[in-house]
């Protein structure tokens, strides 16, 4: 046996998992070699942005107060900007998570009166409340801010004659979510967003288009943003904070758009000049830096999964063969066994809180009890190794993340080790 056949081994793992895991691999060579090939694109591109704003040791420095002239802060807006080929960006650890860097995107660049579209069908479920689709206190509908809706087509694509009947003088943002979530429709391509942009500002050119980039950064050599997008948004608890970044999120587009941001997330007439950004800069930056890679070993990991499941006969979306737009990985199980030992699997594979078992419970907001399987440095990050899935037919799991590829195969190896533990699989 080798010596990591031992490891596995010494995990809990048995032989005929660990076989059938290694004659995945080796069948994954050419698919792996092209994530590698993407990665090596985008990690120039971080790189290139780094050395052309001159990052410097002095980026890192603690600034606290009102942060004027906080240089690693003002710098690394300049790097992001230039990573996605914007006018602009605002970076910050102000912007909580996902959901405040789309509502604040939103926010700031909506004023009563106006329409809000979105031409990809239902948006994530956080934004329901931040639009005003479930009643909410503070929500564009309250600030006055219509919205509607064109659901994609059967088949997942843009029902272009619905949104040309859609736009009209109100329409002032039309919003493009790239990855399904926890949807079934697949993800979006960069140029197929592309074209979408290319139809809407063709009969209102300007209409501002933003892209929810969400789980989609550095899955592609191209961001949303080169294929015509006026501001991308994202989580740095996902692709982009590779990790590292503790908290924040990103909105990058045209200038203007960015400064309505900054107006928002502060104050009107302070707008981006302030914002302490408290020590956390090293862990943007070095997290920026990783991402490229980081976000390559969550696909692969994403991609092994996808093929070893549908070779033992469950549903995958997406499939073993598909290209993909961004990291998240759906299985099918269609009992609740299934579910369960997978995310134990998940969880016990983990570097924090391994020996946790996690179990399905009522979490506010759903319809369902949910098992949720997370040993993550940072709380809630998916893009560390993480898994959940709701108690109700068709019994899926989601699951996305893995910070480096020998991590990712290993949780999914010890997810089938206990699948066949608990007899819902034989090999
Ligand atoms: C995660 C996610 C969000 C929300 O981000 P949070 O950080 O969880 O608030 C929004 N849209 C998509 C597509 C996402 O994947």
């Amino acid at each position: 046996m080798s010596a990591t056949a031992e490891m596995y081994q010494q995990m809990g793992i048995r032989p005929s998992v660990v076989n059938l895991g290694t004659q995945m691999e080796e069948r994954l060579k050419e698919r792996f070699r092209e994530i590698d090939e993407t990665a090596e694109h985008n990690q120039m591109k971080v790189i290139l942005a780094m050395q052309k704003n001159r990052v410097s040791e002095a980026c890192f420095h603690y600034a606290s107060g009102y942060g004027y002239d906080d240089l690693g802060r003002d710098t690394l807006e300049k790097v992001y900007a230039e990573v996605f080929h914007t006018e602009a960006a605002l970076v910050r650890p102000q912007i909580t998570c996902g959901t405040h860097a789309l509502a604040l995107a939103l926010s700031a660049n909506l004023r009563p009166g106006d329409e809000l579209v979105s031409v990809a069908g239902k948006p994530y479920d956080t934004l329901e409340e931040v639009i005003g689709i479930r009643p909410s206190k503070g929500s564009l509908a309250e600030y006055g801010v219509t919205y509607s809706q064109v659901d994609l087509l059967p088949d997942g694509g843009f029902d272009y004659e619905k949104i040309a009947q859609t736009l009209t003088e109100k329409t002032k943002l039309v919003t493009i979510q790239r990855s399904k979530g926890y949807q079934t429709r697949p993800s979006f391509s960069v140029n197929q967003i592309g074209e979408a942009i290319a139809f809407v500002k063709r009969i209102k050119p300007d209409v501002i288009c933003m892209v929810d980039n969400c789980y989609g950064e550095f899955v592609e050599t191209a961001e949303p943003s080169d294929a015509g997008a006026d501001l991308v948004v994202g989580s740095l608890i996902k692709n982009p904070g590779g990790g590292l970044a503790p908290i924040g999120g990103y909105i990058a587009g045209k200038q203007e758009l960015i400064e309505n941001c900054g107006y928002r997330l502060t104050s009107p007439g302070l707008g981006r000049e302030v914002g302490a950004s408290l020590g956390v800069m090293q862990s943007f930056y070095q997290g920026l830096f990783l991402a490229p890679v980081v976000t390559a070993s969550a696909l692969k990991g994403a991609v092994f999964a996808a093929n070893i499941y549908e070779h033992l006969g469950y549903p995958v979306i997406p499939d073993s063969r598909e290209s993909r737009h961004d990291i998240i990985q759906a299985v099918e199980f269609g009992t609740p066994e299934g579910v369960v030992a997978f995310c134990r699997g998940i969880q016990a594979a983990a570097p924090v809180d391994s020996y946790v078992t996690p179990e399905p419970w009522a979490m506010p907001g759903y319809d369902s009890d949910v098992i949720m399987a997370a040993g993550a440095f940072v709380q809630g990050s998916s893009i560390e190794l993480s898994a959940d899935g709701p108690m109700k037919p068709p019994y899926a799991v989601y699951f996305q993340g893995g910070l480096t590829w020998p991590h990712a195969k290993l949780g999914i190896l010890m997810s089938l080790e206990y699948l066949v533990r608990d007899g819902v699989i034989r090999l």
